[in-house]
């Protein structure tokens, strides 16, 4: 089956076009005919389209709003220059969605219907800037490839609906849960939920087995600890603002903070929100950037205090954290590492670890360095107490996965 992975933000439509089905699941042979992002819909469009042997296209384009940014991939696709195997829309047999938030309705991935787009409205009150728009991109693409080709929602949220009370519930006034729903609910489930799978794989080992601490390092990042291969805690709460220091968002902070705020710099507690999740965190400590690659730049050619002063508090709290959740789930065996920033920098890798030596975590310096793309492995040393991986993590690929199971009936386990 070819797949549509669609992630529709407010104006970005990010897709890729997976060719995959059950065989080729459990061959882990799925094929990526082509990806893709359209950013500033509603305007002068940027392009840019990539086909499966990684040529890029560039381009502009005047898009109104998500319909004719999808359809603009399936004309992009279907053209000569497009993706392989995609010659009509009869070639694309199903689109699975990114959807944020699945409150405590969502447990798994669902095929869409009337029923199950009112559910992802009722949870709208819980992300108002994101369910809307991939609610949007649901009816755009039901719009552009009719209502009879099937559609998945795969949910950010759904992994960590195995978290226990004691781990989602904040201690205030239990009406208000009751009430309002207010909980933990925790974000990036895809992709703790895809990093512990490759684990698995990589060590050969049941889920049942899997016990694991996964920390997700991109612009947005959380942790999530993992046991008996289900999540029981992780940073992220009601909304993403929770839990660690990300490239623009606070983090953990105390929450007499936001009426601090507000008072002293007359703000409305909605604009305080805002400066905790556009001009806090990386961004908000170093007042250059929220950019890791950047940050590190400044600290080592500058030696810029502020840079420097980011990027401790930044791994100071991620450090803080797996002890945290180490403690909270009786040990586990490795420590995972994702996202743009835990993929990509053994400094920032070696800097979280650094003082966990006591744990029985210690990174091999060799194994942490290697340049090579995309590496996927083991970066501690072999007799540790704790090992340390790198798992790149490949949110479309599950989401594209997930959209067959679902498509075929498959019970999808989590
Ligand atoms: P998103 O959460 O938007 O998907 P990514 O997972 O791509 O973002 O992560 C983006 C972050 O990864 C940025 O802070 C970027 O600087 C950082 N990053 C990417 N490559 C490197 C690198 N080689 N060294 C340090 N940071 C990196």
């Amino acid at each position: 089956m070819n797949i549509l992975v669609l992630n529709c933000g407010s104006s970005t439509v990010k897709f890729q076009i997976i060719s995959t089905d059950l065989e080729m699941i459990s061959q882990n042979a799925d094929r990526r005919l082509a990806r893709g992002s359209i950013e500033r819909i509603g305007g002068e469009a940027i392009v840019s389209f990539q086909t499966e042997t990684g040529e890029k296209q560039l381009s502009t384009a005047t898009l109104r709003d998500t319909r004719a940014a999808v359809e603009l991939i399936l004309r992009w696709a279907t053209s000569p220059a497009g993706a392989e195997q995609i010659e009509s829309v009869a070639d694309i047999h199903a689109v699975g969605h990114r959807v944020v938030h699945g409150g405590e309705h969502f447990t798994h991935s669902v095929t869409i219907d009337d029923k199950v787009l009112r559910a992802i409205e009722d949870c709208i009150e819980l992300a108002p800037l994101h369910n809307p728009t991939n609610i949007k991109g649901v009816l755009a693409a039901r719009e552009v490839f009719g209502s009879g080709l099937p559609q998945v929602a795969v949910f950010d949220t759904a992994f960590h609906q195995t978290l226990p009370e004691q781990a989602f519930l904040y201690a205030i006034p239990y009406q208000l849960y009751r009430r309002y729903r207010i909980r933990r609910y925790g974000f990036h489930g895809t992709s703790h939920r895809y990093v512990a799978y490759r684990y698995r794989q990589l060590k050969n080992i049941t889920r049942e087995q899997t016990n694991i601490i996964t920390i997700h390092l991109g612009n947005g990042c959380s942790i999530a600890a993992i046991r008996d291969g289900n999540s029981q805690d992780t940073s992220m709460g009601l909304t993403p603002l929770e839990g660690l220091v990300m490239g623009t968002r606070s983090g953990d902070i105390d929450p007499a903070i936001v009426d601090f705020i507000s008072v002293k710099e007359g703000l409305s507690s909605r604009e305080v929100e805002t400066l905790l999740n556009k001009q806090s965190g990386l961004l908000g400590i170093s007042g250059l950037t929220n950019d890791m690659r950047e940050l590190l730049a400044e600290e080592h050619e500058n030696s810029d205090r502020r840079a420097h002063l980011a990027i401790e508090v930044f791994c100071y709290r991620a450090r803080k954290y797996i002890g945290a959740f180490l403690a909270a789930i009786g040990g586990a065996e490795a420590v995972i590492f994702t996202g743009g920033i835990g993929e990509n920098s053994p400094e920032i890798r070696s800097r979280i670890c650094s003082g966990l030596e006591w744990l029985g975590l210690e990174l091999d310096p060799n194994r942490n360095s290697t340049g090579e793309q995309r590496f996927e492995g083991m970066i501690s040393k072999d007799d540790g107490r704790l090992a340390a991986y790198v798992i790149p993590t490949d949110e479309e690929l599950l989401i594209a996965r997930d959209t067959v199971r679902c498509v075929k009936g498959v019970t999808q386990r989590y």
